[in-house]
């Protein structure tokens, strides 16, 4: 009898609790779709800083732009953290073209440098090209690559329904492509766009010379170019590739973390971020002007519906996500020297699309209770939580057993746009913006309330 008592009064209890927060989660809706402010800071942020790579002026910029548009929003504390991060630059000499057998003219073909490349030598690079679609077959050419540009043309297979599982299938080739070509000899290496669509952008994005003593010029090709490419080859015929860069890697600089909170009771944190720096090829909307956007507005929500948080809750804008992860490093090792306990860090940083879910990198029971809020996430179109994994920048946090978290929006057009100049505020949906910024505002809301 006592035990049904227990239970009647806790169905009660668990009723009201998620009533009350059934309430709170259809005001924070409706605030971030009637007068949210996320798009608003987006066009900001991105017309006025767009190209935002970790040393450049546009990021410099970014940050204060970041720190003073929190503070005119009255949060309990902003700040900034120092960070010292890599500073490549493009420059402005990409130049590529095809030659196929015996033409003396040419067709100019879509590349861009890959961060961290060293350039061309300044009359460019001219050998044929060999084609590989992975490393297996990289590995077999073997020396045959001497004094060959490398042209690694692996497809992303579209036939995974997550864009991420087909980009995570792909993109070592980008990644390890100049270092597995470079120790058989080859001048470049031309990696195939990491993007499902047929177009003519080329996608940058980080590469890594690992242990390579040979350092050599590494480029994307468009995917139309590289169907082209690959078309050319297959018919037999030696193709022979113009290549020219003058990018460079200058001494790092100085730069910062910016950090809004609104504080609790507690001095336990709740950290929700994305990435301030981007790609120097586009605006940075899609990558991560809209996880930032979404961090600022989640504590916005918080500000003007009047919800007190039991917990220390920051929004981070983290620096130097794209090539280095040094931000990200450098909030983990403070956390760590201040003994700053984390209950779980969250991160948007998978495009400005309408969310799906959570991905989670967390113990069995932590995993258990985040499901057993999904009835009250439901209604927006929340209930995907099967995905693993948290994000790049809250990453380092994993080894202080934080929980991790990462928003997953519907990731169907996210590589149309990653990495390349279509990456602008326009290629963002206003609403579906807004939609991400209440989710992880709810769901920011739902650990405050229960914990982990
Ligand atoms: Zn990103």
């Amino acid at each position: 009898m006592l035990r049904n008592i227990t239970l009647f009064l806790l169905m009660i209890f668990s009723f009201e609790a998620s009533s009350q927060d059934s309430l709170i989660i259809r005001k924070i809706y409706t605030a971030a779709l009637n007068e949210g402010q996320a798009y608003t800071f987006l066009s900001e942020l991105t017309s006025r800083y767009p190209g935002r790579l970790s040393g450049s002026k546009a990021a410099a910029g970014a940050v204060e732009w970041a720190y003073e548009r929190m503070k005119s929003l009255g949060f309990d504390t902003v700040y900034l953290q120092e960070c010292m991060v890599p500073h490549w630059v493009r420059g402005n000499a990409e130049e590529a073209k095809v030659f196929a057998a015996n033409s003396k003219t040419g067709k100019k073909v879509n590349i861009c440098a890959l961060g961290g490349s060293v350039a061309t030598p300044s009359k460019g690079i001219t050998a044929d090209v060999v084609e590989v679609k992975s490393f297996d077959e990289l590995n077999k050419a073997g020396r045959s690559l001497n004094g060959k540009i490398v042209f690694f043309n692996q497809v992303m297979d579209p036939t995974h329904v997550s864009t991420f599982d087909a980009y995570g299938g792909a993109v070592g080739a980008r990644w390890a492509g100049a270092e597995a070509a470079s120790q058989y000899g080859a001048l470049a290496v031309v990696v195939r766009s990491m993007t499902l669509a047929h177009d003519d952008l080329p996608h940058t994005g980080v590469m890594s010379y690992g242990k390579a003593t040979q350092k050599i010029p590494a480029c994307a090709i468009s995917t139309n170019d590289a169907d082209d490419l690959s078309k050319q080859l297959k018919a037999g015929n030696p193709v022979t590739m113009f290549l020219k860069t003058n990018c460079e890697t200058l001494p790092d600089e100085k730069s910062y973390n910016v950090i809004g909170e609104m504080r609790g009771d507690s001095k336990d944190v709740i950290v929700m971020g994305g990435h301030l720096d981007s790609w120097d090829n586009g605006a940075g909307a899609h990558d991560d002007g809209a996880g930032c956007v979404q961090s600022i507005e989640m504590l916005r929500l918080f500000k003007t519906l009047g919800i007190k948080p039991k917990h220390t809750i920051r929004a981070v804008l983290f620096m130097n996500e794209e090539n280095g992860g040094r931000g990200g490093d450098k909030y983990a090792e403070e956390a760590l020297r201040k003994k700053e306990k984390h209950i779980a860090a969250i991160e948007s940083d998978a495009g400005g699309f309408s969310p799906r879910g959570f991905s989670m990198d967390a113990p069995v029971a932590v995993r258990e209770k985040v499901k057993s809020w999904v009835p009250l996430l439901f209604p927006y179109g929340v209930y995907d939580f099967t995905r693993e994994g948290g994000g790049a920048d809250i990453e380092p946090l994993k080894e202080q057993g934080v929980p991790l978290f990462e928003l997953s929006p519907d990731s169907q057009r996210y590589f149309d746009f990653h990495h390349t100049s279509a990456d602008q505020l326009n290629a963002v949906n206003p609403r579906e913006l807004a939609l991400g910024a209440a989710a992880v505002a709810s769901f920011v809301y739902l650990i405050d309330t229960y914990g982990l």
